[in-house]
Order: C-alpha cells, then structure tokens, then sequence
C-alpha cells in the first residue's frame, strides 16, 4: 500500500513509525540512512520501518556466509570462551560445580539473547555484557519446562489416542522445536512457547522457507555433532573437551542467529516491524545530517503549529552556537511572524548584528522601532554594533536614524576605537543627508582633536576641505572602512 509523507503530502512516505502511526518521506528524514533501513522517529526517537525494506532483506539462504562468520566476533567468542573453559579450570567441589551451573545459564542466556538481538535487526552479535548483566538467566529453566511439557503433550497423546496419535504428535512437536525456540526467545513464555496454535501460525505465516531452515538445522546440528566426535577420538582429553564444548557454541550461536533472522526477514508476515542497525555501522551519516535533522524538526513543528517549540528548539540550538547566522535567521522570522516583542528585545543583540551583516536596512529600522516601543528612548550597549547598524542606515538614506544611532557616541562610549569611524558616518549623514555642512565640520573636528592616533585622523583635513566647499563628503576611498 502506498502512503504519503504526513508533512509533504503528495510525497510518497519511505519510513513508517509504528508508534505514532506517521508516514516520513525522505527530506523529513535527512538523517535517516535508507541504505542501512535505519531511521529514528522524529517525534518518539524509535526506530522506524523503512517502507521499502520489507522485500529488501537478503533472504536467509542467501547470506549462508555471514552466519558462519556470526560466532566470530570478540564479544561472542568471549563469552564462549568464558562459559566453555572456565569450567574446566575448576575444582570439582560445591563452588565448582555453582560457578559452572552459572556460567552454562549465562551461555544460554546469550545464544537466546541472539535471536532477539538478530530479529530486532542487529546483524553483529550482542554485547559481552548481555550474558553476565539483566535478567532472563531462567531462559534455561523455561526451555526445560518447554521440553516437559512437549514430552506430556507427546504421551497425553498416547495415552489417549494410541501409539500412532502420540507419533502424529511427536512428530509436529520436533518440527515445530524451532518454532517453539524462537517464540521462546522473544516472549520468554513458557505458554507461548507450547501452544499449538502459537507455533502453527508462526510456522504457516513464515512458509516454505522454514522448512528450508529446518533442513539446515538438522544439517548444521549433523556437522556440528560430527565435529565434536572428531575432536573427542582424535586428540588428547585436555584439548579434546574444550574444542568440543567451544564447537558445540560456535554452532549454536549460527542456529540461533539463523533463528533470528528468520524472524527479521519475516517481519512483515509476523507482524512486528525492525529494521537493520548496527551501531558502528551508522555513525557517520549520522553526524554529518545534524543540521538537516534539526531543519526537518522545525519544519514538521512549524507545520503541526508547535510555536513554542520551535521557539525553544531554536533558543537551545543558539545557545550551543551563538553565531549560526541560519539559526538567527530562523529565530528571526518566526519572532517576527508571532510578533514577539519580549523575545525580539531579548535577541536584539544578534538579531541586529545579523541583520546589519546582511545589509538589512528595512530589517534594522524596524527592530529598533520595536525596541523603541517597547522600550522608550532606548539606546544599543555595544558600539561596535551601534556603527554596524549605521552604516546600511546611511546607504539607505535613513539619516535621521543613523544620526539617533549615533548620538552621544563619545560620551555613552569614550575611548572607544570606533569613535572616529562613528563620528565620520554622522558628518557624512549630516553634510550629504541633510545639508548640515557646519554640524558636520563641528563633528570632523571633534575627530581631528579627540582620535589623534586613528588611521582615519589623516584624511580628516580632506574631509573638511571638502565640508567647508559644500561638497559631499568623500573619503579617498569610496567607501569609508570599519577595522575589526
Ligand atoms: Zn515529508
Ligand atoms: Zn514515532
């Protein structure tokens, strides 16, 4: 069936969130990686299903190698080699025998764990931690239970329908051992686990292609008894058992991670969603969509009408990087949408630095305007930024402001380098804006007095050659230049 992103309507959606029933496309998942199937709601952070992976699992039988190879990372071969040759090592007294009981619960512990770990879409094994850590050490107890049971069914049988229902019996029983096994792994119930009806769908849901597992376990529990025989008659006991027992493990964990796969190629039949992701394997995409990630977030809240939300993502992003000028961008707009006063005032700072970066005259004018209302006769603390707000003031025209901007600059801010650059803006304001010629020398001398040591100080005499000929006021440079 075909969906459509929830957010792009008309977009065809490639994620599914099974638990908040949402369908993403992919320019709400730039973080997502298709490829891998891996992908993390945005809204609940679980993992969701890639719509397309469901017949884009490599079949069981086509990855017959990559089983083999399962038991061949660290953390398995730890735990078997802990489990196996432990034992070994110790003396065949009370705490011997405890410590040996416990190492097997937690070798079976894991080879379970597997099969979750494998359905839920790990391909690498699960870590060390998970034989010795947590709960379920009673997987044993339970798959003993799971035997008991499955030997009383067989001889109920028997008892009521002759040998020849308890063989029928048997029969299904041994067939649906895998079955039982995987339903046992993944719900820990004993119940679950013999219920006819239970193991009969799952083995009709999945098909022709258990009995094709089916064969292969029997043929890997054949190779697996053959190789252990060998070891036992072909080298010494100290050696012998050891092997044995690591072999024994090694073929277990390959069923089981086969058990588990079996269920995750399945998934869609059996009704539960997963999708591959290994850990190491994600990493580097997942760093680099960051910054897409947090763009797709704002759009879906900006969409789902979450303000506040958005407001308070972009505070949170600006607090870790104070200068993203595409943050401040974004901050900017949606204030200005919402007419947010109190946070346009608080923001101010950056908001106008921004703004002045980007030559924004009409964007300054009307912050300040802001400001001003809410703030009667307010004046900027910062006089660098004073005189960048200024400068695309006075390239628009708005002499007025840039004059206001400008006011008692030496004496709200004295000492400061860009006094002379400061005062110049306002004597060319006042000289080519608004005609003031002799205002405009009052503030060039004022330069020439106070900045002795400015790079500005020498053109000064320029300038007001130039006032006292009413020209306009210009610099040898076109342009008149703010250091820093
Ligand atoms: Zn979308
Ligand atoms: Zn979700």
């Amino acid at each position: 069936m075909k969906h459509d992103c929830h957010y792009h309507p008309g977009e065809p959606a490639k994620w599914h969130c099974g638990e908040c029933l949402t369908h993403y496309c992919p320019s709400c998942m730039p973080d997502a990686a298709p490829r891998r199937q891996h992908g993390l709601c945005p809204h609940c952070g679980r993992n969701m299903r890639y719509l397309g992976a469901a017949t884009e699992v490599v079949p069981f039988w086509n990855r017959l190698s990559a089983f083999f190879r399962y038991p061949f990372h660290v953390d398995p071969l730890m735990v078997i080699a802990i489990c196996t040759f432990v034992p070994m090592l110790l003396s065949a007294n009370l705490i011997g025998v405890l410590v040996t009981v416990l190492l097997v619960l937690a070798l079976f512990k894991y080879t379970y764990a597997v099969i979750r770990h494998t359905a839920d879409g790990h391909m690498k094994p699960p870590p060390l931690a998970t034989a010795f850590s947590g709960d379920g050490f009673g997987i044993v107890i339970l798959q003993l239970v799971v035997f008991v049971l499955m030997g009383g069914l067989v001889f109920s049988a028997g008892l009521v329908g002759g040998p020849y229902l308890a063989l029928l019996v048997l029969a299904f029983a041994v067939l649906a051992l895998p079955a039982s096994i995987m339903v046992l792994a993944m719900e820990h119930s004993v119940m679950a686990a013999v219920n006819p009806m239970n193991l009969a769908v799952l083995i009709s849901r999945i098909g022709w292609p258990y009995f094709l597992l089916y064969g292969y376990v029997i043929l890997l529990t054949l190779a697996s008894g053959a190789a252990q025989e060998f070891a036992l008659n072909h080298f010494a006991p100290w050696l012998a058992q050891p092997l044995a027992g690591f072999l024994n493990s090694t073929f277990t964990l390959i069923l089981f991670h086969m058990l588990g796969y079996l269920l995750f190629q399945y998934q869609e039949e059996l009704g539960f969603a997963s999708d591959l992701q290994d850990a190491d394997e994600q990493d580097s995409g997942h760093q680099r969509d960051r910054s897409g990630r947090f763009d797709a977030d704002l759009d879906m809240n900006l969409k789902d009408g979450n303000y506040d939300r958005v407001l308070s993502m972009l505070k949170d992003s600006l607090k870790r990087d104070p200068h993203n000028s595409h943050r401040i961008s974004q901050l900017y707009l949606l204030l200005k949408a919402r007419h947010d006063t109190a946070e346009l005032c608080r923001f101010h700072p950056r908001l106008l630095s921004w703004l002045a970066s980007r030559n924004d005259s009409d964007g300054i004018k009307e912050l300040l305007r802001i400001l001003e209302q809410a703030e009667p006769g307010f004046r900027l603390d910062d006089p660098e930024l004073s005189l960048a707000c200024a400068q695309p003031l006075y390239r628009q025209g708005e002499y007025k402001a840039v004059l206001r901007l400008l006011q008692d600059f030496h004496k709200r801010f004295p000492d400061c380098e860009q006094l002379a650059p400061a005062y110049l803006l306002v004597a060319q304001a006042l000289a080519n804006g608004l005609g003031l010629w002799d205002k405009a020398t009052a503030f060039l001398s004022f330069i020439e007095k106070k900045c002795p040591q400015h790079p500005l100080h020498g053109q000064i005499a320029a300038y007001k050659e130039q006032a006292s000929r009413r020209e306009p006021l210009k610099g040898p440079r076109a342009t008149f230049a703010v250091d820093g």
